[in-house]
């Protein structure tokens, strides 16, 4: 039989009502039995004592008829349904209050030598005197010091059996009513836990088959409803990474492929003569320059690869940003020459020490501010500043260029994406640059953020740790 939920409910549920079953029809009836009897003798013995405190004095009279005395016993034994004896102390019995006119002429010191002595006696039958065992209690009775005889309240054992049936058959009437209720809740579990598991189950199997779009109906317990919420949530992570790994596929295609397309061309017809030699070193130009773009590409898929790799390890060193900053400006001075760009290099105090890895955080400035220069305009300014604040030192690029549209700023930090304007300015960009910078600061623990209004400029901040010494 397969191990569905559903049958492991039901052998549970089975199981769970047989045990419960047994168990109090067997220890609980024993318990129940036990009970009763000691509630009877309980009985027993208050009737005895009130008996012998009532009629203590007269008791064993002469001058009172035992039989006057058992008469006045015929309600206990009619109503309690408990035989009572007057036995004197030689051990007959002088009175018997189901048989008052003639009580047995027995002496039960003769029948049972010990039975006086003891207080309680179960399954007393005394042969042929009852026709069914008996429970009997044995209460002395002493007047003035003297021991005057015995009282014997017997009550069939039957009667503590037949009252433990009773309540035993009440019981099962009420499990007769809460077993099928208990049933009815296990189906209603098993509808609460097995149904939602079905859509869980159609949806793995949905987004398994890359219908990430597939939408959980669920109603059920929250768990449920959240587990739902996770899986769709995991199905739009895996979508997303889908597209992503297809956009990025068709990017690198195609920022390979053009400059290949124009390296084979140009090559091809230099070999051919097409291009007369004279003009040829323009166009071994461009194929320089290609190639130095592909190289490029292939060094910030790499350095990107490291990145989710985790493999990128930090070389964490205590240095002066601003000598950093001042190293790196210098090698943008021949492209800041060219487009007249000023760089101002603003920093709060000569030296700010920081804590990181002092090559790759070169390589953030030096993709901050290539891009700086070339989305600025000739004869423009550009800003680079450090500034401490707390625990932090807060690095800004900030150019008065193109700026960036408002619904493409979430977007640059995407690998391969590059604004409109860009893709017509700037044909050597790879689009990687800032994906870079990105993972660079975020392995770092820090952030880098950018402001920026289109047509105005855009300024480029990231943080770093302080050094603390
Ligand atoms: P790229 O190599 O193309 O510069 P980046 O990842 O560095 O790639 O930049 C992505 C895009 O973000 C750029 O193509 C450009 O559209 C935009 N961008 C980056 N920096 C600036 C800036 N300082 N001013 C205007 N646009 C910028």
């Amino acid at each position: 039989m397969k191990k569905t939920l559903w049958a492991r409910l039901i052998t549970c549920y089975l199981i769970s009502v047989v045990l419960v079953f047994v168990f109090v029809n067997t220890y609980g009836m024993a318990l129940l039995q036990k009970k009763l009897k000691k509630d009877q003798t309980n009985l027993l013995y208050k009737e005895a004592s009130l008996i012998s405190a009532s009629y203590r004095g007269t008791l064993f009279d002469h001058e009172q008829s035992p039989d006057n005395l058992a008469s006045q016993f015929r309600s206990i034994n009619t109503y309690l349904n408990i035989r009572v004896w007057i036995v004197n102390r030689d051990g007959q019995i002088v009175a018997d209050s189901s048989n008052i006119d003639n009580p047995p002429n027995v002496n039960l010191n003769d029948l049972d030598p010990g039975f006086l002595n003891k207080t309680i006696s179960e399954n007393t039958m005394f042969e042929s005197l009852f026709n069914e065992p008996m429970l009997s209690i044995i209460r002395r009775v002493d007047y003035n010091f003297r021991l005057r005889g015995y009282i014997v309240l017997h009550s069939p054992m039957s009667e503590i059996q037949n009252k433990a049936y009773i309540y035993m058959d009440v019981i099962n009437i009420c499990f007769l009513i809460i077993f099928p209720l208990l049933f009815l809740i296990f189906i209603y579990i098993y509808y609460i836990t097995a149904k939602p598991l079905k859509h869980l189950m159609k949806a793995a199997v949905e987004y398994g088959s890359g219908n990430y779009n597939y939408k959980i109906n669920i109603k059920g317990p929250s768990e449920y409803r959240d587990l739902a919420a996770a899986l769709s949530f995991m199905a739009q992570e895996i979508s997303q990474l889908d597209d992503y790994q297809k956009k990025f596929v068709a990017n690198i295609s195609h920022d390979f492929r053009s400059p290949l397309t124009s390296i084979k061309g140009y090559a091809e017809a230099i070999m051919d003569g097409t291009i007369p030699p004279d003009m040829q070193n323009k166009y071994l130009n461009i194929i320089l320059f290609e190639t130095e773009r592909l190289n490029k590409l292939t060094s910030s898929l790499l350095e990107l690869n490291r990145f989710d790799n985790r493999s990128a390890m930090l070389d964490i060193v205590t240095f002066d940003i601003n000598y950093i900053i001042k190293k790196t400006a210098e090698s943008f001075e021949g492209a800041c020459k060219a487009k007249k760009i000023t760089l101002n290099l603003i920093f709060s105090s000569p030296e700010t020490y920081v804590e990181a890895d002092m090559g790759k955080i070169q390589q953030v400035l030096y993709n901050l501010i290539d891009n700086a220069i070339k989305f600025s305009h000739n004869n423009s300014e550009i800003k680079v500043s450090t500034e401490e604040k707390g625990e932090k030192v807060f690095v800004s690029v900030k150019d008065y260029g193109i700026g960036i549209p408002k619904d493409a700023i979430k977007k640059i930090w995407d690998r391969f994406y590059k604004t409109d304007a860009s893709r017509g300015k700037d044909k050597k960009g790879t689009g990687l640059g800032l994906s870079i910078a990105k993972e660079i600061i975020q392995a770092h623990n820090e952030n880098i953020n950018v402001i920026s209004t289109e047509g105005v400029g855009s300024e480029f901040i990231f943080t770093l740790k302080k050094s603390s010494e």
